[in-house]
């Protein structure tokens, strides 16, 4: 086994060249990741005219699916976008910072006991789904006298969080009462990404009629996919997620959004085996021709999940170098994965380039596949030790300078 020679060596602290389709990148990053905020804008955009005349809020849980929640929340904001959904506290202080005053921010995780407090402080809403949470915000608000509102969950058929259709009808007093202090009644879907799931059909009855009693209320059914089954799951307000980072909505058709993702990684080594050598922990995979593998700076630690290893009766992912996909050989391990490189261009690649992992046709569903997951958990792991860049979505969040006033007309 021999070391492939490296023809030009890269000079430390500067960034790579953009030759030959590699990115910019800080010399000392072990991989890129491009999140094009432009691209989940107009993913957004596309959403909103699919539900119009609903709104359209954007879901930004878990730092924005993995893509960075405040980046993600201001280009959204500075779109149009007014409604925001997190799943934690923590997480709705991170948006707030990052979006106007008169936004509104909820909090789909359950209201905790004695954080009302923490609620009016960043001006979010609690999304209540339960009666002892209800009893425990009204004692909030009355003593407080914090008036910013908060959202009714009904479970109507999931069996996560919500409270049961009986107990929303026992709130529907208060609402013909006025003065509630609910700015939205919601419920969620199970089954949206499967069109013809009769759980769909049952689960929009039983909101329909159960929003039909809040009235003024407005109500909210919709996840990305739900936006997908049709004008009468969409209610007043869609709670779009998955489908703004790029993720298909529609699994069972062609994807309608635009992809938002795209990670790279370096190269470290390029090395030249023999027939009948193994790579990686554990031997799992031979070469059966000699073989010239390049050894990529990205592992399970950085959410490139070992599920997708390959061994010698089965392939697993692959990565895009100098344009062709190439196999993976091996076992992926912690920090670093070993690809197959073996029908490239001799000199199509040297140690420093930096290989596609998602992008260029590999997309966050492809690999979910290879993972044996879904997209979603695919953007919620993507590693914390690549570089990360944000293209467009007016990325500084500074509003235009406002034009200079025009000087008063001189008296005569
Ligand atoms: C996560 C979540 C969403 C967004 O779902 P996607 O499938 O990612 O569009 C909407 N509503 C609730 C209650 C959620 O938990």
């Amino acid at each position: 086994m021999n070391v492939a020679p490296d023809p030009k060596s890269i000079p430390q602290g500067t960034l790579l060249s953009p030759e030959a389709g590699q990115a910019a990148a800080p010399a000392t990053a072990t991989g890129v990741l491009t999140v094009d905020l432009d691209a989940i804008v107009a993913n957004w955009r596309k959403l909103e005219k699919t539900a119009v005349p609903a709104e359209c809020a954007g879901v930004v849980k878990a730092d924005g699916y993995g893509c960075g929640a405040e980046q993600v929340a201001r280009a959204l904001s500075n779109a149009g976008c007014k409604t925001f959904f997190v799943a934690t506290l923590d997480e709705a202080r991170a948006v707030r910072a990052a979006v106007p005053t008169t936004a509104a921010i909820y909090v789909l995780g359950g209201f905790f006991q004695n954080t009302g407090d923490a609620y009016a402080k960043i001006d979010c809403k609690p999304v209540i789904g339960d009666l002892n949470e209800l009893a425990e915000w009204d004692v909030f608000c009355r003593r407080s006298g914090w008036s910013g509102g908060s959202a009714i969950h009904i479970d109507t058929g999931m069996n996560r969080l919500g409270m049961t259709v009986t107990e929303a009808q026992g709130i529907v007093p208060r609402i013909n009462a006025g003065d509630h202090g609910i700015t939205l009644v919601m419920s969620h879907l199970a089954s949206a990404e499967l069109l013809n799931n009769p759980a769909n059909a049952r689960q929009l009855t039983a909101f329909r009629e159960i929003a039909s009693l809040f009235s003024g209320v407005p109500a909210s059914l919709a996840n990305s996919s739900g936006i997908f089954l049709g004008a009468q799951f969409q209610f007043d307000i869609v709670r779009p997620g998955c489908a703004l980072y790029g993720i298909n909505p529609t699994p069972e058709a062609d994807n309608p959004m635009q992809p938002v993702v795209e990670l790279k990684a370096r190269i470290v080594q390029i090395r030249n085996i023999e027939r009948g050598d193994t790579v990686g922990y554990g031997g799992t995979w031979t070469a059966r021709r000699p073989t010239r593998i390049a050894i990529v700076a990205a592992g399970y630690a950085d959410g490139y999940f070992r599920a997708a290893s390959s061994n010698d009766g089965t392939r697993g992912a692959e990565v895009v170098v100098a344009g062709r996909r190439c196999p993976i050989a091996g076992r992926i391990s912690m920090d670093l994965t070993a690809v197959d490189i073996t029908d490239l261009d001799r000199n199509a690649v040297r140690r420093g380039h930096m290989v596609t992992l998602i992008g260029e046709g590999i997309t966050v569903d492809e690999l979910a596949h290879h993972f044996g997951t879904i997209g979603y958990e695919v953007l919620t792991s993507l590693g914390r030790r690549y570089a990360r860049i944000y293209k467009g979505g007016n990325a500084t969040g500074e509003p235009p300078a406002p034009p200079p006033a025009e000087p008063a007309a001189a008296s005569t």
